[in-house]
């Protein structure tokens, strides 16, 4: 216990650093906890608040208990269970004896999905994304209430996800009661398909419809992935009327603006047009930098000036692969001990930037961009998995091997989790059939081409 509590300001701080904690946020929640006392595996934590603030107790309990939890068994080697005291709980009990209720959780609340390092506060603003920013805190600060849908577009890589994330992140932390719900177009799809396929059809049905007409906040990720589906476009239709006809927020993200969306129906386009449309285009020099730099400072490593100008200035249409030209350099000086000088950056970061030569197109490329495309990982794409969200990208992934390089089926075969020849063959073969006549098929396959091979 007097470990605990001489750790105590320490054990914070590694909180703060490891969950990217916002000094605002920091000062507001964690800094002015204190141990109360301890009994058995329970620890009584003190939030001496000024007035009985019950909200910000469970606010607390809810979003920072579990990284409490974990610091404070790496330093003192304990696995507590954590309950939050106010001052007016406290003051009730004894310390040896204490007894506190914590408030029930309310089960009213689902998992909303966010990712907590994705916040406003870790968004950079430049030309090119002030417009969705500006719109996006507005849908934030007032859910339901100003722009129904925000339907937000642009490039891959250029955050719109993150954007996302942070209105979710933004209002839980305004109002942790609410029901905020975050899922990707695929996951949406799934549980469609789940729930038509279903043994006990009608009361699957029935689930979903009662999970996604009970939240305030929907934000679906990449609605392009619904165009051609057709009863995933019909849930969608009705969830989404549901929804915008009781006054809660639903916020989207596409590649592109929904007059691009040829294919979708028009009474959905429709809507997706009925409150505000935002697009994030490609950063300028300035916010590519403002961005290297904000990474570099809280990853609190050194890189000169001059290595952050040479990834800005060659990587100009993708957030992601900026960072990603950011982290192999981070990397290796961590593996290395060394500092990165600018010969060790051109060499280390020429598969990412070329400058002059076009990017080779190999299946690793090919894999590694058809998984990024479908968001599944590398090892669910080799793995031997047969579930369609899965197996489906890997037969595409066939595909464009055999059709855009010049390796043999059998090396093809043996970087796709060991597969024979005849596998591929038959996959490959597949998906040309298919791309005949599948419009949705081919629009993927061609914009998954695109990455591959820009030019
Ligand atoms: P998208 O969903 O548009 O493909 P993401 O939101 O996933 O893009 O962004 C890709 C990466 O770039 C993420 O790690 C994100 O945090 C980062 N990123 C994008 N835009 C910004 C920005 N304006 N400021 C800081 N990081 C950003
Ligand atoms: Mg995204």
């Amino acid at each position: 216990m007097s470990l605990l509590t001489d750790k105590w300001d320490e054990i914070l701080l590694s909180v703060k650093d490891e969950y990217d904690i916002a000094d605002i946020s920091f000062k507001t929640w964690l800094k002015p906890l204190q141990i109360f006392s301890e009994e058995g595996n329970n620890l009584y934590i003190l939030f001496p608040s000024g007035e009985a603030d019950q909200i910000s107790l469970n606010y607390i309990s809810k979003k920072y208990s579990l990284f409490l939890k974990e610091a404070i068994s790496l330093y003192v080697g304990v696995d507590y269970d954590l309950h939050f005291i106010l001052p007016k709980d406290a003051n009730a009990l004894k310390p040896e004896t204490v007894q506190v209720t914590q408030p029930a959780p309310s089960h009213k609340h689902m998992k909303s999905n966010l990712n907590i390092k994705y916040t406003f506060d870790t968004f950079v603003v430049g030309n090119s994304n002030k417009f969705a920013h500006t719109a996006a805190l507005a849908v934030a600060e007032s859910p339901g209430e100003s722009y129904n849908p925000l339907y937000i577009y642009g490039g891959p890589g250029l955050g719109k996800t993150h954007l996302m994330h942070s209105i979710g992140n933004f209002i839980l932390s305004e109002h942790p009661d609410m029901n905020v719900l975050y899922v990707t177009s695929e996951e949406f799809t799934n549980e469609v398909i789940e729930s038509i396929r279903s043994t006990n059809n009608s009361s699957s049905m029935t689930k979903f419809r009662e999970k996604y007409r009970s939240v305030d906040v929907l934000m679906i990720d990449d609605i392009q992935f619904i165009i051609g589906k057709e009863s995933t476009q019909e849930e969608f239709f009705h969830t989404f009327n549901a929804l915008h006809s009781s006054g809660k927020q639903i916020i989207l993200t596409s590649d592109k603006p929904p007059k691009d969306m040829e294919i979708l129906e028009e009474r959905i386009r429709s809507r997706f047009e009925w409150g505000l449309m935002a697009d994030i285009g490609f950063p300028d020099y300035e916010t590519r930098m403002a961005i290297l730099r904000r990474k570099v400072e809280s990853e609190k490593i050194e890189l000169k000036d001059e290595i952050l100008n040479y990834i800005a200035e060659n990587i100009k249409s993708n957030i992601r692969e900026i960072e990603g030209a950011l982290n192999k350099l981070i990397a290796y000086s961590n593996l290395e001990k060394t500092e990165i000088t600018m010969e060790i950056a051109e060499k280390e970061l020429q598969n990412i930037i070329s400058p002059d030569k076009p990017k080779e197109i190999t299946p690793q490329l090919i894999i590694e961009v058809v998984s990024e495309h479908y968001q599944i990982s590398i090892d669910q794409m080799v793995s031997k998995s047969r579930s369609n969200s899965i197996a489906r990208p890997r037969q595409i992934a066939m595909y464009l091997c055999k059709t855009m390089t010049d390796t043999g089926l059998q090396a093809i075969g043996s970087l796709l989790g060991g597969r024979d020849h005849s596998t591929i063959i038959h996959g490959a073969n597949k998906i040309e059939e298919e791309y005949k006549t599948d419009k949705e098929l081919q629009m993927q396959i061609d914009a998954i081409k695109k990455k591959i091979n820009p030019n």
